[in-house]
């Protein structure tokens, strides 16, 4: 890399407090011990800044999945700022070219340059400047602009209150300095670079294989909820990323809590219908893909199958949905109570034939997935 394709600021920032974080640490942990209430505050904030930034650059900003109070925005760019990763609108115009052109050579991050570049080193490289074309909606909002233009100070005062704050509470401004700045800090930047380099590399694709990103369950423990990126990149303006209740999504979460309280709204959502429809598209052509390399035999006698099933299930949720809609309008509109029980005994009957169809469905491809090939 010529030295003046360097990106000096940001790059010299984390190549310095790497190589202090390796003197102090050990040193701290040989002269001390952190005590209870000291892990406990790095950890607030580590998911304080963390969510401020899954949750606010990324999925409010980058993404506009649902639309925020200006009084929880504020705070919410103020840990963002903390988090040491750059402004808002730098962050949200690299993260909106990296979800246009993923895996490209206009991917900001791209893992096609591999595992190290797409976690760290595309900091290091001198970054484009922002076009304003990607982010006309943010230049908008005089908190963005403002923050951007002001970035490195206010990322020095936002991480210089806190450390007095937690030194002071605590009386222990040795144990605030290692722990509170630069622990956590460190913590954060890795597990936020862990969604570019180790979410599109080890994990499933059930909603778009042609992209390199992938859902991993574990991933989503470290990162707040955004290890279920395969469906991030299909779905982008979901406020979730792990859809199911039981998917460990923190960010989504906190969305939702925010939007009871009366802090957020316009919640954006895919419906379930249109997700299960990609996941039965997708599997169909994983499927098809693997049947390539079968036998004659194999390939005669599964086929069709896949075709048929997968066909008639898009078709049924295709009905699926539009009994549904008939139905709100039904009951917005008239009519009669038989009418709308007749409905509902069409609905609860084709959702009854999609979910034999579902299982049908699952032990033929846990079948093709099994089969020995050439
Ligand atoms: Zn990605
Ligand atoms: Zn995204």
């Amino acid at each position: 890399m010529r030295s003046y394709d360097f990106n000096w600021g940001p790059g010299s920032f984390i190549i310095f407090y790497h190589l202090l974080l390796a003197i102090i640490l050990p040193l701290y942990l040989v002269y001390y011990t952190p005590s209870w209430s000291l892990i406990a505050v790095t950890i607030v904030l580590f998911f304080a800044t963390g969510m401020s930034i899954t949750g606010g650059y990324h999925r409010l900003y980058a993404h506009k999945a649902y639309k925020i109070n200006r009084m929880a925005e504020t705070i919410v760019l103020f840990f963002a700022t903390m988090a040491g990763q750059g402004s808002a609108l730098r962050w949200a115009f690299e993260h909106r070219l990296h979800h246009a052109h993923v895996d490209t050579e206009l991917d900001p991050y791209s893992i096609k340059k591999g595992f190290w570049y797409a976690h760290i080193l595309w900091i290091f490289k001198k970054p484009q400047a922002i076009n304003p074309k990607v982010i006309p909606d943010l230049l908008k909002n005089s908190f963005l602009t403002f923050q951007d233009r002001h970035f490195p100070l206010l990322m020095t005062i936002t991480n210089l209150a806190i450390f007095v704050l937690v030194g002071w509470a605590l009386n222990d401004y040795t144990g605030a300095f290692v722990f509170a700045v630069w622990v956590r800090l460190f913590a954060l930047h890795h597990s936020t670079w862990f969604i570019n380099s180790l979410a599109h590399t080890l994990g499933d694709k059930p909603f778009s294989q042609e992209i390199s990103a992938v859902d991993n369950y574990l991933l989503s423990l470290v990162t707040f909820g955004e290890g279920y990126h395969n469906y991030h990149h299909t779905f982008a303006n979901d406020y979730r990323n792990g859809i199911r209740w039981f998917h460990f999504d923190p960010t989504k979460w906190l969305i939702w809590t925010l939007n009871k309280l009366g802090l957020a709204n316009s919640l954006k959502r895919i419906d379930p219908i249109t997700i299960k429809k990609r996941m039965v598209i997708e599997r169909k052509d994983l499927l098809l893909n693997r049947l390539r390399d079968a036998w004659e035999a194999q390939k005669a006698e599964f086929e069709p199958l896949v075709n048929e099933l997968s066909e008639k299930i898009v078709a049924k949720f295709g009905t699926f949905a539009e009994l549904k809609e008939k139905y709100r309008q039904f009951t917005e509109e008239c009519c009669s109570q038989d009418i709308l029980h007749n409905l509902q005994l069409e609905i609860k009957a084709l959702q009854h034939s999609l979910q034999q169809d579902i299982r049908t469905w699952r032990g033929l491809s846990r079948q093709i997935m099994r089969l020995k090939t050439t």
